[in-house]
């Protein structure tokens, strides 16, 4: 009690604008990609078509950011230091209605204070420019200067005169990785302007107008990463009037647009989710979750996909004055907002059915420009990928098939004197190969990489008595029956669930199972749904539980298994878990216990049972934990590794 004694407090005192300032920096920047981000949306705000950023020793030493926009007159550019300058607000009132990516007036005099910046802006209407030096929230000279339009800030010496926060800078690499993420996420957010960024004389990343953001994806990864995403298109939904607050008003408009990708790309955080609401970049808890939930039972629990998500929507249904960074949002619609973007990314994934393909991809012909972008997150994808299957994680399967390595053309007759019709008769010699096999109709080879026609499939045998081997016309495929039978059983208990009748068998002597005074506690609050999903189940005693029947599909002795993880789903998660996660963790745990076994051989019947059923399926593409059900080798994989086109 006494720390706080009148001595130590003192009196209420108006803390100068320095101090002010600096504290406000604070929170506006946490690190060197926290000025690039202001000084990028500064530069958008302003109506640049070209965006040139510069780093040196990870931002430390110099960010400099030069655009070619409206530049400032020379009252504003010694104003935009001031606290709370802004040329983007006027009134409270706007700021429901905030159309530009800065509004606070805040992040210019912030960084000012923790840096040694210098400003050189001109704006047309003035004929020569001004340049504005500043060190640790001080002007140390303002004068004129001679350039074009535009304005060109530099921030030199972060955090020189705040040794605490200096401290806290990762590596240069680390802090560079985190500026390339973001000025190539804005890029693709603004796929029209050119956008630049160098680093120590070292061009990381040039991308020139283009007209598709699938193109600006493209430019920036390369055509591997965009293979590996599923385009979402335009999805639009409108929120209906009766949900406002007030009938008349009109109702609002949200589209998303963006990339997610395949639930096969997995990462095992979330560093590789990009969310842009209304142009601008947001970590978001509601959208996260959104995303997420999409991917549910597609891909294992803890791993994330990565998405690229632009959602536009009124201002006046998003509040983006929740944090000086701007980086969090709120919006007035939560729950609405979310099912939208999940519903919208769920579908997309139903639609495009992304099957994986067991063909090592090679690199890409043409590296991209940014495919050499060596920290962003979305350049790391394939590594990380090659990192987490060794270090046994979730990752694309481990399959690859390769073609057997090519014959040398090489016909030797050795001496007996009979001639080849060839100009030489040295080894390497390259037939030419008689055309006697008819074009293949290359044109009609669907496109790769779906399970759109599953159900066309012809099933030719087993591996192993574990894999069924099918031909189709879009390739050869293989299918792990286990998972397959999954991701069938899965969606009948789900579908069996919703309609309240799940198939029980009645055993003929309840068995008897012992808990934990967890379980038990788990036990008391889930048994409700447990019966809903075929188990009849009373309790028996301390801790013991009587099971009389149970859902048809699980086996007597798996039945003792899945209850019990039953119980440990809803002991992790049920606090943080909707009833529907539940039934579906119930599901799964039926299915995968109920499915056949690798190792059991499958008559021709069986083998056509199970394709027919798998293609009916709503998700054919992933077992209910996120593992792959069958990997595709495409027709013109194939093609290609005969040497036919
Ligand atoms: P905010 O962006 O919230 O208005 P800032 O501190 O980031 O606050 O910038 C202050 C003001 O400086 C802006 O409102 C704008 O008028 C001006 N400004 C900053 N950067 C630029 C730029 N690159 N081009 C033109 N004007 C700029
Ligand atoms: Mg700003």
């Amino acid at each position: 009690m006494r720390r706080y004694s009148r001595s130590y407090v003192g009196r209420i005192r108006v803390l100068s604008d320095k101090v002010a300032n600096q504290i406000a920096a604070g929170e506006v920047v946490e690190r060197p990609a926290s000025v690039v981000k202001e000084l990028l949306e500064n530069s958008l705000d302003a109506g640049s078509t070209y965006i040139r950023v510069e780093i040196e020793n990870g931002g430390r030493r110099l960010i400099r950011i030069a655009d070619d926009g409206c530049g400032m007159l020379r009252d504003d550019a010694l104003l935009a230091f001031e606290r709370h300058a802004t040329s983007k607000l006027h009134d409270v009132k706007d700021l429901l209605s905030i159309a530009t990516l800065g509004f606070r007036g805040e992040a210019l005099p912030s960084i000012a204070s923790v840096s040694r910046l210098l400003l050189e802006t001109r704006s047309p209407d003035e004929q020569t420019g001004t340049r504005v030096e500043i060190a640790g929230g001080k002007i140390v000279v303002c004068d004129e200067i001679a350039r074009g339009g535009g304005t060109t800030i530099s921030v030199r010496d972060l955090f020189f005169n705040v040794p605490a926060r200096k401290k806290f800078l990762r590596s240069e690499q680390t802090e560079l990785a985190h500026i390339a993420s973001l000025v190539t996420h804005y890029s693709l957010a603004h796929f029209g302007k050119t956008f630049e960024m160098w680093n120590g004389g070292a061009n990381l990343l040039h991308a020139t107008p283009v007209e598709t953001m699938r193109e600006r994806v493209f430019q920036v990864f390369g055509g591997d990463v965009l293979d590996d995403l599923i385009d979402l298109g335009e999805r639009s939904a409108m929120l209906q009037v009766m949900q406002m607050p007030e009938p008349d008003e009109p109702p609002r408009r949200f589209v998303l647009r963006g990339f997610v990708s395949r639930p096969q790309v997995q990462k095992n955080n979330r560093n590789s989710i990009f969310i842009f609401v209304n142009g601008r970049l947001i970590r978001d808890r509601l959208m996260l979750h959104a995303i997420s939930a999409a991917y549910h039972n597609l891909m294992p629990q803890a791993c994330f996909p990565f998405a690229l998500l632009f959602l536009e929507c009124d201002c006046e249904e998003v509040d983006v004055n929740v944090h000086p960074s701007k980086t969090e949002v709120r919006f007035r619609h939560q729950s609405w907002v979310h099912d939208f973007v999940r519903d919208a990314i769920r579908e997309q994934l139903m639609q495009s059915r992304p099957a994986p393909s067991f063909v090592q991809r090679s690199a890409s012909p043409t590296p991209q420009a940014a495919a050499v972008l060596p920290y962003s997150d979305f350049s790391q994808v394939m590594q990380d990928e090659d990192r987490d299957a060794a270090g046994g994680g979730v990752a694309l399967p481990e399959f690859t098939m390769q073609p057997p390595p090519a014959p040398a053309p090489r016909f030797d007759f050795g001496d007996t004197g009979i001639a080849v019709n060839e100009p030489s008769k040295t080894s390497g010699v390259k037939l030419r190969v008689p055309d006697t096999h008819g074009g293949f109709p290359v044109d009609s080879i669907p496109a790769e990489h779906s399970m759109v026609r599953i159900g066309e499939l012809r099933p030719m045998g087993q591996l192993h008595n574990s894999f069924i081997i099918a031909a189709g016309i879009d390739g050869l495929w293989i299918i792990d029956q286990h998972v397959a039978h999954e991701r069938i059983l899965f969606e009948q208990v789900l579908a069996q669930q919703a309609a309240g009748r799940v198939e029980m068998q009645q055993l003929l002597m309840p068995m008897i199972l012992q808990l934990t005074a967890d379980q038990q506690i788990e036990y008391a609050r889930i048994a409700d749904e447990l019966h809903a999903s075929g188990f009849d189940t009373e309790p028996f005693g301390n801790r013991t539980i009587a099971v009389k029947a149970a859902p048809a599909a699980v086996g007597l002795g798996d039945l003792e298994r899945v209850i019990l993880e039953i119980l440990e789903i809803a002991e992790h998660e049920l606090r943080s878990v909707s009833l529907a996660d539940l039934r579906r963790g119930i599901a799964a745990s039926i299915a995968c216990r109920a499915a056949i076994k690798i190792n059991t051989p499958l008559d021709q019947r069986k083998m056509e049972w199970m394709l027919r059923s798998l293609a009916a399926t709503e998700y054919p593409m992933a077992c209910p934990h996120g593992r792959p059900v069958a990997l595709q080798y495409g027709t013109r994989e194939i093609l290609r590794a005969f040497h036919r086109i």
